[in-house]
């Protein structure tokens, strides 16, 4: 990208996110995903002449969870507002939706991007509900209308035009999906559109404070499709500001398929949504009270957890970032360390062997066969340098799990891999390879240093893999110098 100097990317992002309620933001219809077409449609959800909404109070509760765990303020006399548009999908004829007040404000989002620590400043999240789905691809002549998910609470987290990387987008979705999930707020599955992101995309010049004339790509189905999106965007608003051709403020769709977007409507002249205060809802007031008591309910964030585990473990960013993004990894780390206290070890072996075992036999890791003893045995075993990590993470590893009754220890001796730590038995070896490649020695005196590592891996082979490479090392530099 030749522009990357000259322009400056801008982008805001609006997602959608459906709460993990059991019932509707305004009725008890169920909530849940992938029923038969309308089947959870009471008169209230269709909109019949007469019915009335009743909030539920659980989607305060999680809006308020949320608000919180992204340091907003909480808005404490809060109102619903008719936003007024006509679609097929939509019943009523209006979105009941918060306006000018929305719950929670002022809040932000930590990321790491490549420049370091950046917070994603929030302009707003609001309550709202969802509308049904049009489905145009199973009937040839109609659009088919399910009205189901009509009704669904939604959160619609809006960030600040402060986003100026695709990667940044992309971290900023992935942290945010990391954060909805763990407060168990929403499922996050943007495939079955439970989350749903639109990107709003401007370039100026490098430099300048002022923004440009935006478009809005809609339809970005994966966080990875966001990425990808805004990245062939800046490229389309760059050539364009460059070649001297006006940027039309438009609605946009993506194409994964052909990774190109498309306009799907121009919005130079802003809708009128005609809002105005839901007379069939009173206001609700949310109390300090309240709040305090959600912040009283709320765990721990990955972010502290993250942070105590570097200091608590000495582990690195990276190995705590692994580990701390999923609950179910976080508590399995704390069950293994129980039985161990090789720390670093133990993230180093979920994080390696026990994940790729995982990965390959299809389990999540507090799956893994092996109980936590005795994967915190067959740890201390390594550390203790009775055992090398290859074979332990290997032969052992896998003879364990085909035969739960057997300890580490039991395989090792078995297996014959009990590390040789005799310096007359290594010594034997040592020689041995020394004498099998006299050129290569010479090579190495005469200044050639990396050949140490076909030496050891020499004597490695001759022991069948029980030297302990550390008193190998040490024995063959003290013959070759
Ligand atoms: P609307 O409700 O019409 O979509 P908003 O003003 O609420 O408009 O903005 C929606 C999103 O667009 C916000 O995330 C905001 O940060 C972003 N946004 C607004 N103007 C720009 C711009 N010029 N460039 C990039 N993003 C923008
Ligand atoms: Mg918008």
């Amino acid at each position: 990208m030749s522009n990357n100097n000259t322009y400056e990317l801008v982008v805001g992002l609006e997602v959608h996110a459906q709460l993990m309620t059991k019932t509707k933001l305004f009725c008890s219809d169920s909530a849940s995903f992938g029923g038969m077409p309308n089947t959870q449609v009471s008169p209230i959800s269709l909109a019949h002449p007469g019915t009335l909404p009743k909030l539920n109070e659980k989607a305060i509760e999680l809006a308020v969870k949320l608000g919180l765990a992204m340091n907003c303020d909480i808005e404490n006399k809060n109102y619903f507002a008719r936003k007024n548009y006509f679609y097929p999908d939509l019943p009523k004829g209006y979105q009941i939706s918060q306006h000018s007040a929305p719950i929670c404000k002022n809040g932000f989002l930590s990321i790491s991007s490549a420049q370091g620590k950046k917070n994603i400043i929030l302009n707003r999240i609001h309550i709202e509900e969802d509308a049904g789905k049009s489905v145009h691809d199973i009937d040839e002549k109609y659009t088919c209308i399910d009205l189901n998910r009509a009704g669904v609470p939604l959160l619609e987290i809006v960030t600040e035009p402060v986003i100026h990387s695709a990667e940044d987008a992309f971290t900023f979705l992935t942290e945010l999906r990391k954060l909805v999930r763990w407060l168990d707020v929403c499922d996050g599955n943007m495939e079955e559109g439970s989350m749903r992101c639109d990107a709003n995309i401007s370039v100026r010049p490098m430099g300048s404070t002022t923004l440009g004339k935006r478009v809005e790509v809609k339809n970005l189905n994966s966080i990875r499709n966001v990425k990808k999106a805004i990245e062939i965007e800046f490229e389309r608003l760059v050539s364009l500001t460059e070649n001297g051709q006006d940027i039309i403020q438009e609605t946009r769709s993506y194409d994964a398929d052909k990774n190109i977007t498309f306009s799907l409507r121009s919005k130079e002249d802003a809708e009128d949504y005609r809002y105005f205060p839901e007379p069939d809802l009173p206001p609700f007031i949310v109390t300090e009270n309240y709040i305090n008591h959600i912040k009283s309910t709320l765990t721990k964030l990955p972010e502290q957890i993250k942070a105590d585990f570097m200091s608590l473990y000495q582990l690195s960013d990276y190995d705590a970032q692994s580990i701390c993004s999923e609950k179910e990894d976080i508590e399995y780390f704390e069950s293994i360390i129980k039985h161990t206290q090789h720390y670093k070890a133990v993230a180093n072996w979920m994080i390696g062997p026990l994940k790729h075992f995982c990965k390959e036999h299809n389990l999540s890791l507090h799956q893994f066969p092996l109980s936590v003893e005795k994967i915190a045995d067959l740890i201390s075993f390594v550390e203790s340098g009775k055992i090398n990590f290859n074979n332990a993470s290997g032969r052992i590893m896998n003879a364990m799990i085909e035969n739960k009754a057997l300890s580490a220890f039991e395989v090792a001796t078995e297996l014959n891999l009990i590390q040789e730590k005799d310096e007359n038995a290594i010594e034997i070896w040592v020689e041995e390879t020394l004498t099998s490649m006299p050129e290569k020695v010479k090579e190495y005196k005469s200044g050639k240093k990396g050949l140490i590592g076909l030496f050891s891996g020499d004597v490695k082979k001759r022991s069948k893999g029980k030297a302990d490479m550390q008193l190998v090392q040490r024995l063959l530099e003290e013959k070759l110098n």
